[in-house]
């Protein structure tokens, strides 16, 4: 049985990962900002989706300090650590010269230096066992860019290059280090943006929804969190052994442009 811990699994791709590694059969620490009580419905679908075990952690990991301290929490409690998603994610849409200070420490904490320091707590732990998994929800704006999401760019840019570091410290190991760029997928996190579009241009919401994923993607869909789900436990396989350092997009063609 192998552990997987998710960060920022209570919540769309992070959740859709943890539901597909449940019916894997998987034990899974799962993290979150919210109260362990609020989300004791998802630890039971994940129990009855085949959990070996759910492990849950309230932390947020813009401080880095408690991202290391729940890695080593989760891989002590579970005695091992096989597999590393890190998910956790925030977007803050604004032009450049009027962003928030605030806003871009914060995105660049979340969505890229969480990562570094779940990583560099994990690869020690995993080299000494023998095995792991290490894998990064980036983006397809780890590749290219979008106007207004300066620091979303750029943390996504960066985690894209710590993938491909990681990759090449690890890759004596049985260990690997890859990266998942996925277009649109209809979670919370974009849900906001399409209800911000929505009042500005006063389409209704379905239409808003329609015009921001064809503007983008030749694939005129959301990609789901079940379907990253996938591709995650793709690389967690012995079949992905050799995948090392890659950026696999699941983005509707919107980088083939
Ligand atoms: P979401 O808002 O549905 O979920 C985000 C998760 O991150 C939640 O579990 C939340 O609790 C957690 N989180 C937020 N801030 C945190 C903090 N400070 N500390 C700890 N946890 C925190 O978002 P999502 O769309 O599922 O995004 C998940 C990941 O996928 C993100 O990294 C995002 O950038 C990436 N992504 C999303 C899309 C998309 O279209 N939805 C596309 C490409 C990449």
């Amino acid at each position: 049985m192998q552990h997987m811990c998710v960060t920022g699994a209570t919540s769309g791709i992070g959740r859709g990962i943890a539901q597909q590694a449940a019916a894997a059969k998987m034990g899974l620490t799962i993290t979150g900002l919210e109260a362990e009580a609020d989300i004791a419905p998802l630890i039971a679908a994940l129990t009855e989706a085949g959990a070996a075990f759910v492990h849950y952690y309230q932390v947020d990991l813009s401080d880095g300090d408690v991202a290391r301290q729940m890695v080593s929490a989760a891989a002590d409690k579970a005695g091992q650590l096989d597999i590393l998603v890190n998910n956790a994610g925030i977007q803050h849409v604004a032009p450049v010269e009027s962003f928030p200070v605030a806003q871009w420490d914060k995105v660049i904490a979340v969505n890229l230096s969480a990562a570094f320091h779940t990583t560099a707590i994990a690869v020690p732990l995993m080299r000494q066992a023998g095995f792991g998994r290490i894998i990064n929800i980036a983006s397809v704006h780890g590749l290219v860019a979008s106007v207004q999401k300066a620091a979303y760019v750029a943390a996504k840019h960066g985690i894209i290059g710590l993938t491909k570091t990681v990759a090449l410290e690890i890759a004596e190991a049985n260990m690997t280090c890859n990266a998942i760029c996925p277009g649109w997928v209809r979670t919370p996190l974009v849900e906001a943006q399409i209800e911000a579009k929505a009042q500005a241009s006063g389409l209704t919401v379905e239409e808003q929804a329609k015009q921001l994923v064809t503007e983008k993607q030749p694939k005129p869909d959301f990609a789901t969190p079940e379907q990253i789900g996938d591709m995650v436990l793709y690389l967690a396989s012995d079949a992905a052994k050799m995948v090392n350092g890659a950026s696999f997009t699941i983005d509707g063609g919107w980088s083939a442009q």
